[in-house]
């Protein structure tokens, strides 16, 4: 589809959610603006970023929320969830903690979306090979023990970066075509 860069054929919400600090805004910033900034950056209130892909003619517009840090409380609200279609799952494959809690936030995301919400677990970070602790099989065998998507991410070097998002928005597409 052509036309003005604002025209889409397709609109999907989806959420980012994974613990503190495990690379969510970064992962963001990185795929829809090509940044990556070193420090944690507090953002205020939800920040909203969209990509637009174009997939067998058709505009499909990826609207995806970041938290501003409310993950820190477990303070997520259901209107942060409200008409999501996909859910981008992250932890940090050096920091174990992150990956534990993944039933966590798999149990929130049950309590919160429809069950026919698109879902990615996404390991972040495979840059830090050296502080490696969660193995890439073991995160595969988990994200496909839910029946999810699965990826490996660096939000530093960009590795695989664009691919989750996209993995992520063509399962939701495949799903509402
Ligand atoms: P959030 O709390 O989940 O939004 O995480 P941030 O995006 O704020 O990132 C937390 C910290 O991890 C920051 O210092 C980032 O620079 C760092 N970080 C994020 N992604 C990566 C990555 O892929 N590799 C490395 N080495 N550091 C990362
Ligand atoms: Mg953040």
């Amino acid at each position: 589809a052509e036309g003005t860069e604002d025209s889409y054929d397709y609109l999907f919400k989806i959420v980012l959610i994974g613990d503190s600090g495990v690379g969510k805004s970064n992962l963001l910033s990185r795929y829809t603006k090509n940044e990556f900034h070193l420090g944690s950056k507090a953002t205020i209130g939800v920040e909203l970023a969209q990509n637009t892909i174009e997939v067998e003619d058709k505009n499909i517009r990826a609207q995806i929320w970041d938290t501003a840090g409310q993950e820190r409380y477990r303070a997520i609200t259901s209107a942060y969830y409200r008409g999501a279609l996909g859910a981008i799952l992250v932890y940090d494959i050096a920091k174990v903690t992150s990956f534990q809690n993944l039933d966590k936030w798999i149990a929130e995301l049950k309590q919160h979306t429809e069950s026919n919400l698109s879902v990615i677990i996404v390991g972040n970070k495979s840059d830090l090979k050296h502080l490696r602790i969660v193995e890439t099989k073991r995160g595969r065998q988990y994200a496909a023990d839910q029946g999810t998507l699965f990826m490996e991410t660096s939000a530093l070097d960009s590795t695989n970066v664009t691919e989750a998002f996209e993995d992520l928005v063509m399962h939701i597409y495949e799903g509402v075509k």
